[in-house]
């Protein structure tokens, strides 16, 4: 009997321990032509600094026992508040030369999902995601509902040039021109496709001491997307997904084929359904049915047991990843 009780305590006691070893944070900022010959040394730094700092301020929720939901959060809110990266304040560029932003969270254990699409004013996206998934009955918002919805919320809310950064308006003038050179020959307009050689969208997936997954997506979109367009990333299965019985995925690309691959559900579903392992999964989604389609882009997913793929068929992807001892590791090209 005592030794029945002293196994008892121990279990008790381990099994946290045991969770928490698992605690993991795997984040992107982004994929696309991201070479080392069209990025300079300074430039990597800086990536490579932001992306460390998502990854600790993400680690630090975890390390303390905090949930999986509040680290994505935390990881995202720091990518969303840095201008190198396509989201929050450095948000690409309408073709009308506003900035509309997306973003989604969804809650593995609970399955409770939560997305703003179309925004202008919400300084983090992601914060407002989430609570129109534990504040509003509903799952998605967009545009001027969205914005008063987080408004009354309390969410700080910016003025639209907030968003405004040098680099993306010369991406804009850049796809703008390029437009124009196609109309004059005549072509068909690829401009949406392929005129900013990278996409810049965040977006992070964490399990935490519990057991349980998390996923968040936040995008300003694609340079020259017209008004009113809407990306993967606030869509649930497409750009966003997360479900402690499969895994937790976000995705950055080409949205329009996220979409319409229902990348980031294809990729649980294809685990749940065919016992695929989390890699094998993502592989068979990106580099398979993705690179079929020419849909560019890339994703990362995560398991319960804290195995993760990092997948990207576009030259580069702007990744990490951080553990239990909370050592940051950070990837941008394919080698
Ligand atoms: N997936 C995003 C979108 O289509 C773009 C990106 O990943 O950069 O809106």
């Amino acid at each position: 009997m005592k030794h029945a009780l002293a196994l008892l305590a121990l279990c008790l006691f381990t099994a946290p321990l045991l969770a928490q070893n698992k605690a993991m944070l795997v984040i992107h900022g982004g994929a696309g032509t991201i070479t080392r010959q069209n990025m300079t040394p300074e430039a990597e730094t800086k990536h490579r600094e932001g992306l460390e700092a998502a990854l600790r301020a993400g680690h630090a929720v975890l390390a303390r026992g905090g949930s999986s939901l509040d680290a994505v959060e935390a990881a995202i809110r720091t990518l969303e508040d840095n201008p190198l990266f396509n989201a929050g304040k450095g948000a690409v560029f309408t073709h009308e030369g506003r900035n509309e932003l997306d973003a989604a969270i969804m809650d593995g254990k609970t399955k409770k999902a939560g997305s703003v699409a179309g925004v202008t004013i919400i300084k983090n996206p992601i914060t407002a995601a989430r609570a129109v998934m534990e504040k509003s009955p509903h799952v998605m918002m967009a545009g001027r509902g969205a914005e008063l919805f987080a408004t009354k919320m309390g969410l700080e809310i910016v003025d639209p040039s907030y968003f405004w950064t040098e680099a993306r308006w010369k991406s804009l003038q850049n796809a703008l021109m390029k437009e124009e050179e196609q109309k004059k020959k005549e072509q068909p307009d690829a401009s949406l496709e392929r005129n900013d050689a990278k996409f810049g969208t965040v977006g992070a997936v964490a399990l935490d001491a519990g057991g349980n997954l998390a996923a968040g997506t936040s995008t300003g979109g694609m340079t020259n997307k017209q008004f009113g367009r809407i990306g993967d990333a606030p869509i649930i299965g497409a750009g966003t997904y997360a479900s402690n019985d499969s895994c937790a995925v976000s995705a950055t690309g080409h949205g329009e084929f996220f979409i319409r691959w229902t990348v980031a559900y294809d990729i649980a579903a294809l685990m749940k359904y065919r016992g695929l392992t989390v890699k094998q999964a993502a592989e068979e989604v990106v580099m398979k049915k993705l690179v079929e389609a020419k849909g560019e882009g890339g994703v990362i997913a995560l398991d319960r047991n804290g195995n993760f793929a990092m997948t990207f068929n576009s030259e580069g992807m702007y990744r990490g990843w951080i553990g239990a001892d909370g050592v940051p590791h950070v990837a941008i090209y394919r080698d």
